[in-house]
């Protein structure tokens, strides 16, 4: 089947009882057991609502096995528990979402597994990889420059090393990017982003393959972070609509990419569907579609960033990403707030960049508002 039509149709578990189409909820936390092999409990991650959503996203992400969180966080940090030990070792891309960096120096390190953050090209992972590397971790296209990972390069040189790889495919969906095709172990995400799209659900899932299931949902299910049967149900309803969603998002934010570019008043535009961006060659190769996310750099003619913000009428200055309506944020100030100014500036992230989520809008709408904030 086609992603179109796996978002619609995968995993559902229509109501025999009554007939209806859709996979009911089933609020139920106790099951009888009496005469059963398996036996449904919320945070086992087995219930009727979490094994739906999970077959729906196994099909979109190529994954013979998946477990769904309450957040983005909670998928991180259970698949890095249960993947390493105390003594080993994992690289870790430097450009990379805040919270995951947070929680590798500030709660794993306290757990003694060590870290190494390097740069996005594979020499670097390469050069990083010691005999107790057991983890490499990635995320592409990163926040908020939407720099490029090879993905194909590092998963060659992992398998090379018997590491696991595990990658960040929030800012991609699966709608623009299947990893696990290009050789990746473990896929997570955000479903707070694209999965739920609608800016009013928070969660998480990871997709894999057989082979980790028994360690990722052993410590799923010591760390407790499941998704309850009412969000389930609200993210199978979302991600029937995520290919027509993610799709039209795209198309939106190439055309604003090249507003942008030509518009006089912006100085960089940062977007990977854009043939001047430094990763477009590799994008083009490992993605379907090059995302809806960008980010852009006011230059000498545009006003002051603040002044900009509040300029725009529609465009909604607000955290989070991936929902229908586009939002927009200054990383220095939101999102990067926590880095240094100075590792702020060797990696780039000006006090005058600027992050966009496109959303569904019509593109004309959306450059309009840009112009009249930019001053015309
Ligand atoms: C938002 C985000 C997360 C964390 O997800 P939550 O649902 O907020 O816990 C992780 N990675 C990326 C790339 C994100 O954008």
């Amino acid at each position: 089947m086609n992603k179109q039509t796996q978002c619609v149709h995968s995993g559902t578990r229509p109501d025999p009882q009554t007939g209806g189409i859709n996979t009911p909820i089933f609020t139920s936390s106790a099951f009888t057991y009496l005469g059963k092999e398996v036996n449904p409990y919320p945070r086992y991650f087995n219930t009727p609502n979490q094994e739906a959503v999970v077959a729906k996203l196994c099909a979109l992400e190529e994954a013979e096995d998946g477990l769904l969180f309450s957040s983005g966080m909670a998928a991180v940090v259970t698949t890095i528990l249960a993947l390493v030990r105390s003594g080993e070792h994992v690289v870790v891309q430097d450009e990379l979402y805040g919270g995951t960096h947070a929680m590798l120096t500030g709660l794993l390190s306290r757990f003694g597994v060590r870290y190494r953050f390097v740069g996005k090209s594979v020499q670097s992972f390469a050069a990083a990889i010691e005999e107790k590397t057991k983890l490499i971790y990635i995320e592409t296209p990163t926040n908020p420059l939407l720099g490029i990972v090879d993905i194909r390069e590092i998963t060659a040189l992992a398998q090379d090393k018997g590491i696991i790889t595990v990658i960040d495919n929030t800012f991609a969906s699966p709608i623009n990017q299947t990893p696990r095709t290009l050789g990746v172990d473990v896929v997570v995400h955000s479903g707070t982003k694209y999965l739920g799209g609608h800016s009013d659900l928070c969660c998480g899932a990871a997709l894999f393959g057989r082979e980790h299931g028994d360690r990722l949902r052993h410590a799923a299910i010591n760390l407790g972070g499941n998704l309850n049967a009412e969000a389930c149900s609200l993210l199978e309803r979302s991600l029937k609509t995520l290919h027509l969603r993610v799709s039209k998002q795209t198309e939106n934010a190439a055309a604003v990419a090249a507003f942008l570019e030509e518009h006089g008043a912006v100085s960089a535009v940062h977007y990977p569907g854009l043939t001047s961006h430094p990763g477009h060659q590799v994008a083009r190769r490992q993605m379907s579609g090059f995302g809806a996310m960008l980010s852009f750099e006011l230059g000498g003619k545009a006003p002051a960033t603040d002044v900009f913000l509040k300029r725009l009428k529609m465009i909604v200055p607000a955290l989070s990403l991936g929902g229908v309506e586009s939002t927009i944020c200054d990383p220095a100030r939101t999102s990067h707030a926590k880095m240094s100014a100075e590792e702020r500036q060797r990696v780039g992230i000006s006090d005058r960049l600027l992050r966009l989520s496109v959303g569904i809008e019509h593109p004309d709408d959306l450059t309009a508002d840009l112009a009249q904030a930019l001053g015309g």
